[in-house]
């Protein structure tokens, strides 16, 4: 079996669901652990950091003979929830791909990068400069990992291995979290005139929310990201049956486009509240943010970029410039100052009930990982 298809099975039985998503999940640590094995068996130089929190990031370093650029390789270890999966943490092959729990998203990306260094290493190392493997928590919530990683590490140019089918990403969306509550006033439910309704007066917020969606879809859409948009993701409210709800809470989230600002949303929605409370003085709502990260977009003429491109064209492959639409830690390691471009694996069902890698395409990234720490480094 090739080494890569081995240690892609190990990670995808590892359980790393991110606790901040799903309260009690077992996190990155024991997944950390199978990564650091496997760089240190590769002979990189590894360091595993904040453990102590349950969150560790593990960074494993390729040096070269002599000076010249470096290059990181960054992948996160997190995966989402698996609620109506049957075995996810079973890796399955069939038909060339395996199954499972975070295997387009993205442990098949994990592997290569990891087994791109392995390879590079057992070939002699590298002539020059220096390959940086990075495996960073709480990418699916907050980017903890990332955020820890910038600021002990930075390179020329990195490649972040999320699943793009192989394709080069230039860019990505961002996206924000707000949170709209609506107040009213409880009354038992045979008094309308005492009673006012939080969760009909959230109706209406929801009624202009969808409205902003729709005029976000119409726009005529960014070049690599399309358009951008929004749902409502959670709503709670209400008391019982007989009784008028005084406070009804809802969180949505809209993904934004470069070029937008990092609170476009809220503006969005305290516009709309404005007028909600024109239209009915007994209207009472308020917005707050609860997180944002921005859009994403690097030059396709930055030298990680150039470099990239001519390793697929060599093979023949496409380079042709793309976008995706999930937002990814490469948005932190540029704004850090390590220009990054995302390359990975092909798949489909990320996040959702059935998940795969295609093997094959696994094989193919680590390749061209490897070709691309010689050519760039
Ligand atoms: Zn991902």
């Amino acid at each position: 079996m090739d080494p890569v298809l081995q240690l892609l099975r190990d990670l995808v039985a590892i359980d790393s669901v991110n606790p901040s998503l799903v309260p009690g999940a077992s996190g990155e640590a024991v997944i950390a652990e199978r990564i650091a094995v496997a760089l240190r068996a590769a002979g990189l130089d590894v360091q595993v950091t904040g453990g102590a929190t349950g969150r560790p990031n593990v960074v494993g370093v390729l040096e070269g003979r002599a000076p010249g650029r470096a290059l990181m390789l960054c992948g996160h270890m997190d995966t989402v929830g698996v609620e109506e999966m049957t075995a996810p943490f079973d890796p399955v092959e069939r038909d060339g791909r395996l199954y499972g729990r975070g295997a387009q998203d993205m442990k098949g990306g994990l592997a290569a990068m990891i087994d791109a260094a392995a390879r590079l290493a057992a070939d002699g190392g590298l002539e020059t400069g220096r390959l940086i493997v990075a495996a960073v928590a709480d990418e699916e919530h907050a980017s903890l990992g990332a955020d820890a990683l910038v600021m002990e590490h930075s390179a020329d140019g990195a490649v972040v291995t999320e699943p793009t089918d192989l394709a080069v990403a230039i860019g990505h969306k961002g996206f924000e979290w707000v949170e709209v509550e609506t107040r009213g006033r409880a009354a038992h439910g045979s008094r309308p005139a005492e009673g006012r309704d939080a969760i009909l007066y959230m109706g209406r917020v929801l009624a202009r929310l969808e409205a902003i969606g729709a005029g976000l879809m119409a726009r005529p859409g960014h070049p690599l990201l399309g358009t951008a948009s929004l749902h409502a993701s959670t709503i709670g409210g209400g008391r019982e049956l007989s009784v008028y709800p005084d406070r009804c809470c809802l969180r949505f989230e809209r993904r934004t486009l470069t070029g937008e600002s990092p609170d476009v949303a809220l503006t969005e929605v305290q516009t709309a509240l404005v007028e909600l409370g024109r239209e009915d003085p007994e209207f009472e709502a308020s917005v707050r943010q609860l997180f944002s990260r921005p859009a994403y977009e690097i030059p396709d003429d930055q030298p990680v970029c150039r470099a990239l491109a001519q390793v697929l064209r060599r093979g023949g492959r496409d380079a042709t410039a793309t976008g995706m639409s999930f937002w990814t830690d490469a948005a932190i390691l540029a704004q850090a100052g390590t220009p990054a471009v995302l390359f990975g694996p092909r798949g489909a069902g990320l996040h959702g009930r059935e998940e795969f890698v295609e093997i094959e395409s696994v094989l193919t990234c680590r390749d061209v990982l490897a070709d691309l720490a010689r050519d760039f480094c």
